[in-house]
């Protein structure tokens, strides 16, 4: 455990080779910190520490060498090793200052324990969204319906959510609806806008996810019609297909944005251009998308979309439903009259906080695509050179991090517990569901068989080249163990 002075920690700043861990209680933080730290009051260590993962050394700063000192034989104790506080610390603190409502945190989700490539199932939630639920879950607990201080608190922090998620898909904030996921959003567009629509048909795709599909027996159940779109041998949906699908009886048309499984990106603004021709409505599925492509819901003539936090570094069991204004709309959730009366129930205040700083932050970062591009064709490479892979999905339009493959002879479940064995997550593209084949590839035209040796790697802002080879390297062991 070292001891630096001010003046060092401010070089190291400089040149971004530490993290800073600022251990003030909140009163003293609130007073202005050091841009880019990361916040955990003293008070709160012991229950937080546990959470990060820091990858840089650590400087810990605070008011006193006490608090200091004790914060990082703590965190000793815990098995950090790069450690050191500053001092005089935050006291005498000359440097760059900011204030804002949500701690700043920068560093920090690597995991060390193995190599984590299943980033379309679930992200590590990036510190700063963290952070910032921690601060409205622990701190603030105001309810946003009460008129008094604590409630407008919540009200406050809440508006500015839903400010950050509108602004990543290029919406209005009235209309962005806070909902408890992408499952929900996918559920509250489909009945939502039907039943209110005065429309019976609803057409949608094959491969759209379960939160869809699993709505067509009850739909149908309700008295509506549901057509299901084919789709190519790349995943995509035709719009020649809908054109001839679609009437004056259509209500709805839901095609997702991307594919969770293949990665394949449809072509939405031609799709909802067509489904206007016939004055229905055009929802979108975008969970996979958001926070990973540029998404403009103008642009793109979207009318309804749905998004999930947990997708781009944010919460799980928070998301939101996009609703363009005009879009006719009869809520599935009734009670409160939250939500402009669209979607009743006390608000998730810090769950709809860190989903506002997760959408601020993966717009900031949307040009992180192309590293990740970059690394995920990387891996392609590697396998193709190593065995015949087939590659699933569109060849370019596709999520940059997802490569989804068939080692021939291979079963991919059996390959994603060899690869968890070797410290590798990642995911069997086929059998999620009970053991039965991907209805994704099923509906691209793979046989049953084939589509159990599928593989999903899904790649994110923290995977690197070594992580790359070393799955390379994996694969290329148990391929000749297994298959040769
Ligand atoms: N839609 C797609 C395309 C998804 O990939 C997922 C989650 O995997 C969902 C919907 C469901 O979202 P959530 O997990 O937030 O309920």
């Amino acid at each position: 455990m070292d001891v630096i002075s001010n003046d060092t920690l401010k070089s190291l700043i400089a040149v971004e080779l530490v993290t800073i861990l600022d251990v003030r209680e909140h009163y003293e933080y609130q007073k202005g910190h050091i841009p880019g730290s990361l916040w955990i009051p003293f008070s709160c260590l012991t229950d937080c520490a546990g959470f990060f993962a820091i990858d840089t050394p650590l400087i810990i700063i605070c008011n006193t060498e006490n608090r200091s000192a004790a914060a990082c034989r703590f965190l000793e104790s815990e098995g950090f090793t790069e450690l050191a506080y500053a001092i005089p610390g935050m006291k005498y603190w000359d440097g760059e200052l900011e204030v804002e409502q949500c701690p700043p945190l920068e560093r920090g989700t690597s995991d060390k324990k193995g190599v984590y490539l299943d980033y379309a199932a679930t992200t590590p939630v990036d510190p700063k969204v963290a952070s910032a639920v921690w601060w409205w879950l622990a701190k603030e607990f105001g309810n946003p319906s009460s008129v008094h201080l604590h409630g407008r608190k919540g009200k406050e922090a809440i508006s500015k959510s839903r400010q950050q998620v509108a602004c990543i898909i290029g919406s209005r904030d009235d209309e962005i609806i806070f909902t408890s996921g992408g499952t929900e959003a996918d559920n509250t567009a489909l009945w939502g806008v039907l039943r209110a629509s005065g429309r019976k048909r609803l057409i949608t795709s094959a491969i759209e996810h379960s939160a869809i599909l699993e709505n067509i027996k009850p739909l149908k159940d309700a008295g509506f019609q549901v057509t299901v779109l084919p789709v190519d041998t790349y995943g995509m949906v035709s719009a020649t297909e809908l054109a001839s699908a679609l009437s004056n009886d259509v209500g709805l048309v839901s095609i997702m944005f991307a594919n969770n499984e293949v990665g394949t990106i449809q072509p939405v603004q031609q799709l909802a251009e067509l489904t206007h021709r016939f004055g229905a409505y055009f929802h979108t599925d975008a969970v996979q998308g958001v926070g990973v492509c540029p998404i403009n819901v103008d642009e793109l003539q979207i009318d309804v979309l749905s998004l999930s936090g947990h997708k781009f570094y944010g919460p799980k069991g928070v998301g939101a439903l996009y609703l363009r204004q005009g879009t006719p709309f009869s809520p599935c959730l009734v009670g409160g009259g939250q939500e402009s009366q669209k979607r009743a129930g006390t608000e998730n205040v810090s769950g709809i906080v860190g989903l506002g700083v997760a959408c601020h932050l993966a717009h900031q970062r949307l040009g992180e695509a192309q590293g990740i591009k970059r690394l995920r064709d990387y891996l392609e490479e590697g396998l193709k050179s190593m065995c015949d892979v087939i590659i699933y999905g569109h060849p370019t339009q596709r999520l940059p991090g997802n490569l989804c493959i068939s080692i021939p002879n291979y079963s991919g479940h059996q390959a994603v517990l060899d690869l968890d064995l070797a410290g590798i997550s990642c995911s069997s593209g086929s059998a999620c569901h009970g053991g039965k084949p991907s209805h994704v590839l099923q509906a691209m035209g793979v046989s049953e068989t084939k589509a159990k040796t599928a593989i999903r790697f899904s790649l994110g802002r923290k995977t690197t080249e070594t992580e790359i080879e070393s799955v390379v390297e994996e694969l290329g062991r148990l391929f000749r163990k297994y298959i040769y």
